[in-house]
């Protein structure tokens, strides 16, 4: 954390100063000149009757609409979103709530929701990754048992997936495992095409992504299984104590679960209770504080229940 103060406690403080109405400051005076009993304070002024409301109202708007600062010209934010440290630009911003709402009213212009190198990126039915055959520029495998060969995440995300296998076995819940991590462009697209084989393109586009259009290819996003003796499925981790422990902690490690029950028209998939998408600790947080069922209602984007073709 950086030992410059986060921009949104001097607008905070500020704006709590001047959002109180000039009626309250003089009745408040007239109390305290009551309470100090011999000490007057400007009896006069603590006389006067409140000023109409119309004259209240105008120095808290022109004050506060002057303090509007576009948070993308905060020193902290600009050095953070050059370092690639995009946890510490969403802190500088005040923390995820903030981030979130400042992204969400259209006013930081320096964070791009198409930019596939940031964890806030949203790829949906309508919005593919930028450049459809984006690839990450590092990966690292996770020791994590896992049933297929796509156990490759961003090295952060290996990280945070670790630290919440190792928090799902200590508290009781049992044992994580991985099915697909990171999935090429090629690799969607021969997932996506067996797919269609066995369902019909309707049928794949409810379950699987086109190419292009996963999360699995931006290197955020894995699938997880829960395992015993054996692993089971992902398709039967919703039902597991893994499953239950995943979807009530998940953000504490930074993650989501990114297709949840109800939400098809907005997300444009089935519910997948096994399916986990990294956005950080400090969105994460915001998320599930502020009670986000998907990431497009999180940051204000339209729903994307299908393709645009
Ligand atoms: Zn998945």
């Amino acid at each position: 954390m950086s030992a410059v103060q986060p921009r949104h406690a001097a607008r905070e403080s500020l704006a709590v100063r001047i959002a109180v109405p000039f009626g309250v400051l003089f009745t408040a005076l007239a109390s305290l000149s009551t309470i100090l009993g011999g000490i007057e304070i400007e009896p006069a002024a603590a006389q006067q009757p409140p000023a109409p409301a119309a004259v209240l109202r105008l120095p808290a708007v022109d004050v506060l609409a002057a303090e509007a600062v576009d948070p993308c010209a905060d020193k902290v934010v600009i050095a953070a979103l050059a370092a690639d440290d995009d946890d510490a630009a969403v802190r500088a911003f005040g923390g995820g709530a903030e981030f979130r709402a400042d992204v969400a009213a259209g006013s930081a212009p320096c964070v791009s929701l198409d930019d596939p190198n940031r964890i806030w990126v949203v790829v949906n039915k309508q919005r593919p990754l930028q450049p459809e055959g984006f690839a990450p520029a590092s990966l690292s495998g996770t020791d994590l048992r896992a049933t297929s060969l796509s156990n490759e995440m961003l090295p952060e995300v290996t990280v945070a997936l670790e630290r919440m296998a190792a928090a799902s076995a200590a508290e009781g819940a049992g044992t994580l495992g991985i099915n697909n991590g990171y999935r090429s462009y090629d690799v969607q697209t021969r997932t996506y095409e067996s797919h269609v084989i066995a369902r019909g393109q309707p049928g794949a586009d409810a379950v699987s992504a086109r190419p292009g259009y996963s999360e699995h290819q931006s290197g955020l996003a894995f699938d997880l299984i829960a395992c015993t003796v054996e692993c089971g499925m992902h398709e039967e981790f919703g039902g597991t104590s893994q499953g239950e422990w995943v979807a009530a902690n998940a953000w504490r490690f930074g993650f989501i679960v990114r297709y949840v029950q109800g939400e098809t028209g907005t997300t444009g998939y089935l519910p997948e209770p096994w399916h986990i998408r990294y956005i950080g600790p400090e969105l994460a947080a915001a998320y599930h504080h502020g009670g986000f069922r998907t990431l497009e209602e999180f940051f204000g984007l339209p729903a994307a229940p299908d393709y645009a073709h």
